[in-house]
């Protein structure tokens, strides 16, 4: 089928490339012309495992095309996706601006006698497929047949593309057996159950999908605090009841909280949209609450073991909100090198992935260093923190670690680390919910 994907980004581009992996022929549409013409020139803006080499096989095999220009993207395409921002206003509402700038755009160029199906996969409130076939019909010429349908994207960054072409489920919401038809079509080559439903039920699908998962991470969180206070390991509570199969394992995972471009955007979001209909989730908001304090209470254990943080060097491991993503947006990594440089401490960052994209967005002060390598940012440090769990980081040798630092001082932010290892090698070790080994040996021999 030909397609067009609005908006080039994480979702819009990777979405494209699977697209274009299956036999579809997908035209890719940006209007940041720095975007449109690094992709010409062959470059990738985005850092995603595997997408490389996927955008370039399908440059190659001509199924995949880039520009600048909506109305060349929809001339020739059965179906158009908008994957366009839709970042929280200062209330956490959603700014939809850019979605009624592109439906509007869409509406422009949609010829009377060519029937088209317009796909909101960018993340939306609840009934606003609704506003976006008001608004094209509305700037649209008589006689112009579309159908809107919502298909919310459920890709995970770090792995978009994994998750893209073996989704655990495709939701299409849609009220018309024509464009479900179509849409059908699009997603049978991925060989995925298809979930169709109307276009209000499929647009809330997203916000309780990603809402229900910060809950179970701020879980998790919540109980990593109980476990500090009783001396209890969080890892094995996690563990127990995760294998029980109503519960499970997944995003029962302790750490510095949720962050990234998602989670707290749409939960804010959720939050706003609930309330504006009149049936506040008001359990969204202690997830809000818990996800906040874990930071701070991170912070707290920081200020517990080094006192000061004023002109203290600290070394900081990660900047990305995850790991296997070049993604710096709203990253917690990056909340906590700012709390550390308000507090006065002299911060050398390091991160695989993630340094241009912080010192391009200035999401760091200058004052804060960025190392060439994970050792070269530790040499000297009074203390090391690591706030994003990249695999390179586990593979560093902790001989090698406590060399360099100035104090064998660890705060682990996602435990990433084996405490009894850290011990052995005489770290002072701290993470999360665990208690540390030299109370746990005073608290045995007592
Ligand atoms: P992004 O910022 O990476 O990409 C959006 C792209 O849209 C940018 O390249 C931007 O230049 C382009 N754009 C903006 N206005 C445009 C216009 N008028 N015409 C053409 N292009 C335009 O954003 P993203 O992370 O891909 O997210 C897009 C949507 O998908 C959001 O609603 C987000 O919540 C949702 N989503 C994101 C993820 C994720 O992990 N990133 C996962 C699921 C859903």
């Amino acid at each position: 089928m030909n397609l067009c994907i609005i908006g080039s980004g994480y979702v819009g581009l990777v979405s494209g490339a699977c697209f274009a992996e299956v036999g579809h022929h997908v035209i890719c549409v940006d209007n940041d012309p720095k975007k449109i013409a690094m992709l010409h020139a062959g470059q990738i803006p985005i850092y995603e495992p595997g997408l490389e080499d996927l955008v370039k096989r399908h440059v190659a095999s001509h199924r995949l095309t880039f520009t600048g220009s909506i109305e060349e993207g929809v001339d020739g395409a059965d179906v158009v996706f908008i994957a366009v921002p839709t970042p929280p206003r200062e209330d956490g509402s959603v700014d939809l601006s850019y979605i009624e700038k592109v439906a509007r755009e869409i509406a422009g160029v949609l010829k009377p006698g060519q029937y088209r199906v317009v796909v909101d996969k960018s993340t939306v409130p609840v009934k606003t497929g609704d506003k976006v076939t008001e608004t094209i019909h509305r700037y649209a010429k008589p006689g112009v047949e579309f159908d809107v349908v919502s298909n919310p994207e459920f890709l995970r960054e770090g792995c978009a593309v994994a998750d893209l072409m073996k989704p655990d489920r495709v939701v299409i919401g849609s009220n018309s057996d024509k464009a479900t038809n179509l849409m059908r079509k699009i997603y049978e080559p991925f060989m995925a159950p298809i979930l169709v439903t109307d276009v209000n039920s499929a647009e809330l699908i997203k916000h309780a999908a990603n809402s229900f998962l910060a809950l179970k991470i701020s879980y998790a969180n919540a109980l990593s605090a109980i476990c500090d206070a009783a001396g209890a390991d969080v890892e094995k509570v996690v563990d127990g009841i995760g294998t029980d199969k109503r519960i499970g394992r997944h995003f029962l995972n302790t750490g510095l909280g949720y962050g990234g471009s998602c989670f707290p955007k749409d939960i804010a979001a959720f939050i706003a949209i609930c309330e504006d209909m009149g049936v506040p989730f008001t359990l969204l908001k202690e997830v809000q609450k818990i996800n906040r304090l874990q930071r701070e209470r991170f912070l707290q254990k920081m200020r517990d073991a080094l006192w000061i943080l004023r002109d203290k060097k600290i070394a900081v491991w990660g900047l990305t909100f995850k790991p296997d993503t070049d993604d710096v947006r709203s990253s917690v990594a990056i909340d906590i090198v700012n709390d550390l440089v308000r507090e006065g401490a002299h911060v050398t960052a390091y991160d695989p992935k993630g340094m241009e994209k912080a010192r391009e967005f200035k999401l760091i002060p200058e004052s804060v260093k960025l190392a060439s390598s994970a050792l070269e940012a530790a040499d000297g440090a009074e203390a090391l923190v690591l706030a994003t769990e990249w695999k390179e980081f586990r593979e560093v040798p902790l001989e090698e670690i406590k060399k360099r630092l100035h104090t064998p001082l660890v705060f682990d932010g996602r435990n990433l680390f084996d405490p009894e290892a850290m011990q052995e090698q005489g770290f002072q070790y701290r993470c999360i919910g665990r208690p540390a080994k030299e109370n746990a040996r005073k608290k045995a021999s007592a």
